[in-house]
């Protein structure tokens, strides 16, 4: 089932939906198990697979050179949707992105979604590679999630790359786009990133799903602006709790997002990370309390591996 008849069908219930990460290259399948097998009781509707491209690294020559390799850390996310529709008979959406990809590799990369029965996506653009300063998208590939977009609702009208396709088959993929309530880090100022992500809906986007946020006030405050610019499909917020201490710093450096001056307070007043996690998990609580009393059609967790805190917040929100 598509994302959004999830929604249409809570009739107005706040879900719950997961993200996990596909295994470090060289793990296996059974990591991604013993995290959902703990988030299962919760019955989420859909879950998230998040997508990782190839990164650079360099490596150590015996001649004292460096080589410059790049190497694909976290590959499997069509494999691991499959793999979680088959086991727990819940739907699977695979994040797809621009970078490092042609847009025939996406065309195909859709067709095999398609076939295996796999109608969500969550079309995204990607980062900058590691050693590059801003993102550079492939040479035959595309610049902005909005051109992902357009090309995933092309196929949906059954339009495919090459014209001499006539008749195609429609396929029929529900598509999810990324928000951000503290906008994107090289959008100038948030109007312009609604502008675009205006576009994206306008271009064939369902739904949206926001970046993590510590503060509640500015989702709805996004929300708002997005609703004053004309963006009318459902707004999902994106949630993650604070678990170490250092989190207050790489957590801004990696997503840029602020933490509330109270949460930086009792983190750092905090006598170890077993009490760091206890702030984070109430405090991740409390948001989820807040948004499902405003209405929120699903709140969707952000485990990174951490199944457990994960379920300690969904059991205090009410889930
Ligand atoms: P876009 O919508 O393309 O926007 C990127 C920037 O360009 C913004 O500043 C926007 O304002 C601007 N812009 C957009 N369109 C245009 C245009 N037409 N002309 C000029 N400027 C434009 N990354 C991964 O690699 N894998 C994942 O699995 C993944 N999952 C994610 C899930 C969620 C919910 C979120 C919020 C992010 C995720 N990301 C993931 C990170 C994401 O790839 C980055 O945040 C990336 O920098 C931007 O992606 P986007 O899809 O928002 O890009």
């Amino acid at each position: 089932m598509k994302v959004t008849e999830h929604f249409a069908q809570s009739k107005g219930k706040t879900l719950i939906s997961f993200e996990v990460l596909p295994p470090l290259k060289g793990g296996s399948m059974q990591a991604i198990f013993d995290t959902l097998d703990i988030l299962m009781e919760f019955r989420p509707p859909f879950i998230d697979v998040t997508y990782h491209r190839e990164e650079y690294i360099y490596k150590a020559r015996p001649s004292g050179y460096y080589e410059k390799a790049a190497i694909r850390k976290r590959p499997g996310t069509v494999g691991i949707c499959a793999a979680i529709m088959h086991r727990y008979k819940v739907d699977a959406v695979p994040h797809l992105i621009c970078g490092g990809f042609s847009k025939d590799e996406t065309e195909n990369a859709l067709i095999d979604l398609n076939f295996l029965g796999i109608n969500n996506v969550l079309a995204l653009r990607g980062d900058a590679r590691r050693f590059e300063e801003r993102f550079i998208p492939h040479e035959q590939g595309h610049t902005y999630a909005l051109d992902l977009v357009r090309q995933i609702a092309s196929m949906n009208q059954g339009r495919y790359l090459d014209p001499d396709i006539i008749n195609g088959e429609k396929t029929d993929f529900c598509i999810g786009v990324a928000g951000y309530p503290e906008k994107h880090f090289e959008a100038p100022n948030l109007e312009i990133d609604l502008h675009y992500t205006k576009m994206k809906v306008e271009a064939g986007a369902d739904y949206i799903v926001t970046q993590m946020f510590f503060d509640n006030r500015k989702y709805f405050e996004y929300v708002d602006a997005c609703r004053r610019a004309g963006i009318d499909v459902p707004i999902v917020p994106g949630l993650k709790p604070i678990t170490k201490r250092h989190q207050l710093t790489s957590i801004p450096r990696k997503f840029f997002v602020n933490f509330p001056h109270d949460l930086v307070d009792a983190v750092l007043k905090a006598p170890n990370d077993d009490a760091v996690r206890q702030i984070g998990i109430e405090w991740c609580a409390q948001q989820s309390l807040e948004l499902k009393a405003a209405g929120v059609p699903c709140l969707h967790y952000y485990t990174m591996g951490d199944a457990e805190t994960i379920k300690e917040v969904a059991k205090r929100a009410g889930f």
